[in-house]
């Protein structure tokens, strides 16, 4: 990957806000302000403790007024992989890992993976599979539920083909049998809204990062944390659910990225999505064999994901980054490894076209002449591709 680090420096076009965004200046400054000037630990008796203290807790009660939950119900982690961990790992510890887990063929590898493992230390887990547009049927919940679940994992808004989950019809199912239910909303908390007793969840994780926030930092929502053992073991930080000193000047952080998104979060949306139309609209007009993956209506306001027929999707990236613009092949996990990402192989595509993956996730700084620029190398370095 020394190609990446050499042309680093000319980028100037950024589409990969699904992998992360840039901090937004106002968190920035709260980041800074909370690390160096009210740097103290928030478990501190002394007046630089109460100072961290105050503004995480506000911060905490500023997060749970966004996802309409009780402050207390919120645990801060380093991320989404281990607010996803926290969940799994601690509902299946906390049932001597005897017992059943649903998910989906889709989810992020920080819920796959973790599930993987969670089997060979002896739990059930069933993959739900995916239509051609990536969505879950909420009848296959239904049956495979069995008097051995314990939790149904299932994201909110897909990481790589941008496709949003039925997760209220979802969690009338799991409410109605009795079942826990987790949602990995992390592609969502900059978009969509996260109330959590709208949705019907139990458990909803985010990230500061893929909101404009800090890297590092992220939460778990949990209705009730009976059914949780602790997995990272310290001080009584937390209410002994996540041992480590608070980190404040992420919590901070976070709280008011997530704030400014969702304040700004209607306007910004319609704007993303008519960017986001019009490119997909003129990549079908102007570039043979490209296949759109996903739900075409029902995907996060920011998302483009194509497969373009007869072109290595890595290789795009790379001719696309020589112009300082910088996609997605898959997802950043996965980026580096040739063959096919999972969430393009469950949607059943012919691997031709599947090998062409290529994710355009839009952000706030984006603007139509950066989407028309987009789009002119996207023509001349596919027609270029398949020219050879
Ligand atoms: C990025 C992402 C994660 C991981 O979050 P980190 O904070 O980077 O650990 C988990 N799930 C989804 C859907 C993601 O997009």
């Amino acid at each position: 990957m020394i190609h990446y680090i050499c042309s680093y420096l000319k980028l100037i076009l950024y589409f990969d806000h699904a992998a992360t965004t840039p901090i937004h200046p106002e968190v920035m400054e709260l980041v800074k302000l909370y690390s160096e000037t009210h740097f103290g630990n928030a478990s501190s008796l002394h007046s630089y403790g109460a100072k961290a203290r105050l503004a995480v807790d506000q911060a905490f009660h500023a997060m749970a007024g966004i996802l309409n939950c009780d402050a207390h119900q919120i645990v801060s982690t380093s991320g989404g992989t281990e607010s996803n961990n926290l969940v799994l790992r601690g509902i299946s510890e906390k049932n001597g890992f005897q017992g059943h887990i649903i998910t989906s063929s889709v989810e992020h590898h920080s819920v796959l993976h973790c599930c993987e493992r969670l089997e060979e230390l002896g739990m059930r887990v069933t993959y739900l599979p995916v239509n051609r547009d990536g969505l879950i049927d909420p009848n296959s919940v239904q049956k495979a539920i069995t008097d051995e679940t314990l939790l149904v994992s299932i994201m909110m808004a897909n990481n790589e083909i941008g496709t949003l989950q039925p997760i209220s019809e979802i969690s009338q199912i799991t409410k109605e049998r009795g079942v826990l239910f987790h949602t990995d909303a992390v592609q969502a908390g900059g978009s969509l809204d996260c109330d959590v007793e709208r949705l019907g969840v139990d458990f909803l994780s985010l990230s500061g990062h893929k909101f404009y926030g800090p890297k590092g930092v992220g939460l778990l929502y949990m209705r009730s944390a009976r059914q949780i053992s602790p997995q990272i073991i310290g001080g009584a930080h937390q209410s002994g659910l996540r041992g480590g000193t608070l980190n404040t000047p992420g919590i901070v952080g976070m709280a008011k990225a997530l704030s400014l998104a969702q304040e700004h979060r209607e306007t910004e949306n319609a704007r993303l999505i008519g960017l986001r139309d019009q490119l997909i609209q003129d990549i079908q007009k102007h570039i043979s064999g490209a296949f759109l993956c996903g739900h075409p209506t029902q995907r996060l306001p920011n998302n483009a994901h194509f497969c373009f027929e007869k072109i290595d999707g890595e290789s795009l990236l790379m001719r696309l980054n020589n112009r300082g613009i910088a996609v997605s092949s898959g997802s950043a996990c996965t980026a580096g490894q040739t063959d096919i990402s999972h969430v393009v192989a469950a949607l059943g595509l012919p691997e031709q076209i599947a090998q062409g993956a290529i994710r355009i996730s839009l952000g706030k700084n984006n603007t139509d002449t950066e989407v028309s620029e987009l789009l002119v190398a996207l023509r001349e370095e596919i027609e270029a591709m398949r020219g050879l």
